[in-house]
C-alpha cells in the first residue's frame, strides 16, 4: 500500500494510468468503477481525524459513510487535502443525535457541521433527483430553471450525479476503504479535464455558481475546461445575475482568495462571468486603462501571501476590485465642482450600493475598505503633524499597500509610496528630515496651485481632514 502511495506521489497521472488503463466507458454513459484500497494512493495518513471520526462513527451505527468531493480529488491528485466531506445515508437528524459537537445548518440545502475544535467537517444526507415527488415539498425550482431549494434524499447513485463535476463525484468508503467513481472522475483526472456530469446548460441553469466553480477549479487545479463544459458559459453568464448576494460573496473569496486569484481572475474575463459580478468595474476599465492593472496586482500579491501563508483581507481585495469606479465617480463629482474629499465620499457610498445589489459585502469589511479609499487622498498631505497622524491610523498598513498597487498599476506616478516607507523605517530625527523634503507637489495629489488654494481653505476643511 505504502509502496503504491510513493510512486503515486512522483507521478499521479502515469500511476492512474497504470492502473487503469485508458479504455473509455462502454456505450451508454459512466458506469459504477470500483477501486479497491490496494489500486489507489488514498491512505487514512491523508486524512485529517476528525473526518475519520466522523465517518467511523456512522459507519458503526449501521450507516454509510463516504468521504467525498474536493478532498478526495485533491488527495488523487497528490495535494493535501485542506476540507473534509462526509455523504451519508443518516439524516440531518439522525446526524445531529449522534454528534453532540453538530450543527443543523442551511435551507437552501441542509447540510449538518460537525464541530472539532477549529476544524468543521461538513456532512450531508445523499441527495436525490429534485424533481421527483418524495412526498414532501422539499425540492423547489424557479421558473428559468434554477434550484432554489433542494432537500430531496436518494441514494448514493443520485447523489453522485448530482454533484457538479465528474472529479468531485468521488466516494472514499470507510466501510472498505475503496473508491467508488460514478462518473469516470479518475479519467478525468488523469487527463486534467473539467467536465460537468449531465446536460451543461440545464446543470449551469440549475445553479449559475457552478460557472464560477467551473473556473475556479479549472485555475486551481490546472485543468482544462472540457469544450461542452465550456460552450454554454458566455451566453448563460447573465445567470449569475440571479444568484443571492450573500452566497456570491462567499463565493467571490472563494475565487479570488485561494491563492490563484490571478488566473482565476483572466478565466472570468474571458468567459464574460467578470462583469456579472463587477459591472460598473468591467466598465471602467474602457474609461480608465489602469484600473484592471490595480486589480491584478492587489490579486497577484493576495496570491503570493495565500501561498506564504500570510494573513489577507477581503476589505483589502475589495478595495481593488471597487477602485476604478470611484475614482470615475469621484472625477465626475470634482468636475461638477464639490472638493475632493466630499467628492470621494459621494463615489464611494454609490459605488459601494450599487454593488451590494450584487455581492453583499459585510460591513466589517466593507467599512475598512471605504478607509483605504479614504486614506489615499490623506496619504499625499504629510506636512506638520499630518503624516504622523496618518501613520497612526489603523488602516495606515493596508492603505499604503494600496498606494504601492497604485503606483505599480501605473494610475499616478511612483514616488509617494517611497517616501513613506522611508518614513515608516525612519528614526525620529530622519522622519523630521523626510517631512522637511516634502515640498508642494506630491506625487498623487493634485497640482501645486489647487494644493494652495485648498491649504487657505484650512481651517474650514481640518475637522473632516484629521
Ligand atoms: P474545495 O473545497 O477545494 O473548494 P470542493 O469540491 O470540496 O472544493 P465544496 O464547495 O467543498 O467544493 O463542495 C463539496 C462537494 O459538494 C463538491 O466536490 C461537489 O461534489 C458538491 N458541490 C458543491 N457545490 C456544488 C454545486 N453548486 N452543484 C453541485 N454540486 C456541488
Ligand atoms: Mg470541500
Amino acid at each position: 500500500m505504502i509502496k503504491g502511495f510513493t510512486r503515486f506521489l512522483q507521478s499521479p497521472g502515469e500511476h492512474l494510468k497504470s492502473l487503469f488503463g485508458t479504455q473509455d466507458a462502454p456505450a451508454g454513459g459512466p458506469v459504477l468503477r470500483i477501486i479497491p484500497r490496494e489500486e489507489h494512493p488514498v491512505s487514512r495518513q491523508l486524512l485529517s481525524d476528525s473526518a475519520l471520526k466522523v465517518l467511523y462513527r456512522l459507519h458503526n451505527a449501521g450507516f454509510e459513510a463516504f468521504l467525498v468531493g474536493g478532498c478526495i480529488r485533491d488527495a488523487l491528485l497528490g495535494r493535501q487535502p485542506k476540507d473534509f466531506d462526509v455523504a451519508t445515508d443518516a439524516t440531518p437528524e439522525e446526524i445531529r443525535d449522534l454528534f453532540r459537537n453538530s450543527r443543523l445548518i442551511g435551507r437552501r440545502f441542509r447540510i449538518v457541521h460537525v464541530r472539532f475544535g477549529r476544524e468543521v467537517i461538513e456532512v450531508t444526507t445523499f441527495r436525490g433527483k429534485p424533481g421527483e415527488d418524495h412526498g414532501q415539498h422539499i425540492a423547489h425550482q424557479s421558473d428559468d430553471g434554477m434550484l432554489l431549494r433542494d432537500n430531496v434524499w436518494g441514494s448514493i447513485e443520485e447523489d453522485a450525479l448530482r454533484r457538479d463535476f465528474t472529479i468531485n463525484a468521488l466516494y472514499y468508503n470507510i466501510a472498505d476503504f475503496s473508491i467508488h467513481d460514478f462518473a469516470d472522475g479518475v479519467r478525468d483526472i488523469e487527463s486534467r479535464t473539467l467536465r460537468l456530469i449531465g446536460d451543461p446548460a440545464t446543470r449551469y441553469r440549475e445553479d449559475p455558481v457552478r460557472m464560477l466553480r467551473a473556473v475556479r477549479f479549472a485555475a486551481k487545479l490546472d485543468f482544462e475546461l472540457d469544450g461542452t463544459t465550456e460552450a454554454p458559459l458566455e451566453e448563460l453568464a447573465p445567470q449569475l445575475l440571479q444568484v443571492p448576494p450573500a452566497r456570491l460573496f462567499d463565493e467571490t473569496l472563494k475565487l479570488f482568495m485561494s491563492g490563484h486569484g490571478v488566473a482565476t481572475y483572466h478565466l472570468l474575463r474571458d468567459y464574460g462571468l467578470f462583469p456579472m459580478l463587477f459591472p460598473e468595474t468591467a466598465e471602467a476599465f474602457e474609461e480608465l486603462p489602469w484600473a484592471e492593472a490595480v486589480i491584478e496586482q492587489a490579486l497577484a500579491s493576495t496570491d503570493q501571501r495565500v501561498q506564504r501563508d500570510r494573513p489577507v483581507t477581503p476589505a483589502f481585495l475589495f478595495a481593488a476590485l471597487l477602485w476604478g469606479p470611484v475614482q470615475l465617480h469621484q472625477r465626475a463629482h470634482e468636475a461638477d465642482g464639490m472638493p475632493p474629499i466630499p467628492a470621494l465620499q459621494a463615489a464611494s457610498q454609490r459605488v459601494v450600493s450599487r454593488q451590494l445589489q450584487h455581492i453583499s459585502i459585510p460591513k466589517r469589511f466593507s467599512l475598512p475598505m471605504r478607509d483605504i479609499w479614504d486614506l489615499q487622498q490623506r496619504l499625499p498631505k504629510r506636512r506638520g503633524k499630518r503624516a504622523f497622524q496618518t501613520r497612526e491610523h489603523p488602516r495606515f498598513r493596508a492603505a499604503y499597500d494600496f498606494l504601492l498597487l497604485r503606483e505599480a498599476a501605473g494610475e499616478i506616478e511612483p514616488g509617494l509610496g517611497e517616501w513613506w516607507n522611508a518614513f515608516q523605517n525612519a528614526d525620529e530625527h530622519e522622519q523630521r528630515r523626510l517631512l522637511g523634503k516634502v515640498d508642494v507637489d506630491p506625487a498623487g495629489s493634485p497640482g501645486p496651485r489647487k494644493r494652495r488654494r485648498r491649504r487657505r481653505r484650512k481651517p474650514q476643511n481640518a475637522p473632516s481632514d484629521s
